[in-house]
């Protein structure tokens, strides 16, 4: 007799991560992962791990912000932390162009509306202090959008996305520090795309008191590990004069672990929750890849490669509306539109993992996350042109080949 409730062992194929997130993760990384020993969440070594990480994380994110720590799980979970502070009757601007700021949108209804409000509609309430300037899929937030409605409208908070990985825009973050600093506003950011893609400080960005971000993508340490995050003081000190009903993603709390106790450092973190050691090991030896490699060096390169893959899909006839440089979002060619989900199935079919947009308009995203070499970008250009031409499109393969040869010799001759 078999039993049923026992299945086979899962077996999960490799495939190419070439969409948004996650990136693909540092071998270096997993190796620290299966070789960490089973320590306790307060063993002096797993401690240690996490004020080394605190100090790295840190210097990765460029700020001297004492509040900046990881926060066990995804995007998400950093992000729940960050608008933890919002309160119900917080009077927020949320700027939204595209999936990721309209989910932020959503937490930040969630998070002000007031009870009568939230039952009204708790999946997706309106709240009458929260104002969501909504930005066409595929142009960016610039300044003076930010500077029109933080000027009429005087808000608490104002939050956007730094990177919206949905249409795969850049927002500007220098006009929305200065709007927030110009109108008394804390600035939050959702910077989950584009910490470890971009070279920046947060430091040098005084209207944003709070930023969150993700293990999966540009620190490209997915084996499920923490969320950086980063709160200036004045946020500690306005969030400890409201308080927030969240235990585990209290700002305050959850960064007493990791050795930040009444606003300062201390030698060693107190219990929060338990933390795994394989994850601490994980998210040390990812933060060291960085440093190691460098942020500037890893911006550099991803804006190269970034170039390699534009130019050759453009030369098949696609139209890139993207300017992210981990991530290109493209429109076909006019005789394959309607067709891009059935095209991005077709790759995914063959372990070939891009993906679509996930809001309208439907378009076709490929990521580069951590394949910063030619032969990587040579392989998914083939695939990609492959899976064109297995759907009838025609392009001149020559094209092609000479932008991306184009791209990689005059890089060579520069060097
Ligand atoms: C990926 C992403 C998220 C969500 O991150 P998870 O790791 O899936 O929780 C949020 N915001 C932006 C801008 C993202 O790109």
């Amino acid at each position: 007799m078999t039993d049923t409730n026992i299945f086979p062992q899962l077996e999960i194929p490799h495939t190419i991560a070439a969409g948004p997130g996650p990136g693909n993760t540092d071998e270096r990384v997993l190796a620290r992962f299966a070789g960490a020993g089973l320590a306790d969440h307060m063993h002096p070594d797993v401690l240690r791990g996490m004020v080394e990480c605190k100090h790295m994380l840190r210097e990765v994110m460029g700020t001297d912000n004492t509040y900046t720590f990881g926060v066990a799980g995804t995007g998400w979970s950093g992000l729940d932390t960050m608008f933890s502070a919002v309160m119900p009757g917080d009077k927020v601007v949320m700027f939204v162009n595209g999936t990721f700021s309209g989910i932020d949108g959503l937490t930040v209804r969630m998070k002000a509306a007031t009870a009568e409000e939230l039952a009204e509609n708790s999946m997706d309430p309106t709240a009458a202090s929260v104002t969501i300037v909504n930005v066409p899929h595929g142009q960016s937030v610039t300044g003076e959008i930010v500077e029109k409605a933080l000027a009429e409208h005087k808000p608490k908070w104002a939050a956007m996305a730094h990177w919206e990985t949905g249409s795969g825009r850049i927002n500007d973050i220098q006009g929305f520090s200065d709007a927030c600093e110009k109108h008394g506003a804390m600035g939050l950011v959702d910077a989950v795309s584009s910490l470890g893609v971009e070279d920046f400080r947060i430091n040098d960005y005084p209207g944003i008191h709070g930023w969150a971000s993700c293990p999966q993508k540009g620190i490209c340490c997915l084996p499920l590990t923490y969320a950086p995050v980063s709160f200036t003081d004045t946020y500690i000190e306005t969030l400890k004069a409201t308080g927030t009903r969240t235990f585990v993603h209290h700002p305050i709390l959850e960064a007493r672990h990791w050795g930040i106790l009444n606003g300062e450092d201390a030698s060693v973190g107190t219990y929060h929750r338990t933390h795994s050691a394989y994850a601490v090991a994980a998210f040390h030896e990812a933060l060291r890849i960085t440093l190691q490699q460098t942020i500037a060096r890893r911006a550099q390169d991803y804006a190269f490669h970034e170039g390699a893959l534009r130019a050759a899909v453009t030369a098949m006839g696609c139209d890139v509306t993207s300017n992210m440089t981990s991530l290109i979002v493209l429109n076909l060619p006019a005789d394959m539109a309607g067709r891009e989900m059935e095209l991005v199935q077709h790759c995914r079919a063959q372990n070939f993992g891009i993906w679509p947009t996930l809001s309208e308009p439907v378009q076709v995203r490929i990521g580069i996350l951590n394949l910063l070499n030619q032969a990587a970008i040579n392989d998914i250009v083939s695939r990609f042109g492959q899976a064109m031409r297995d759907l009838g499109a025609e392009f001149d393969q020559a094209q092609v080949d000479a932008a991306l040869n184009t791209h990689y010799t005059q890089a060579v001759a520069a060097e």
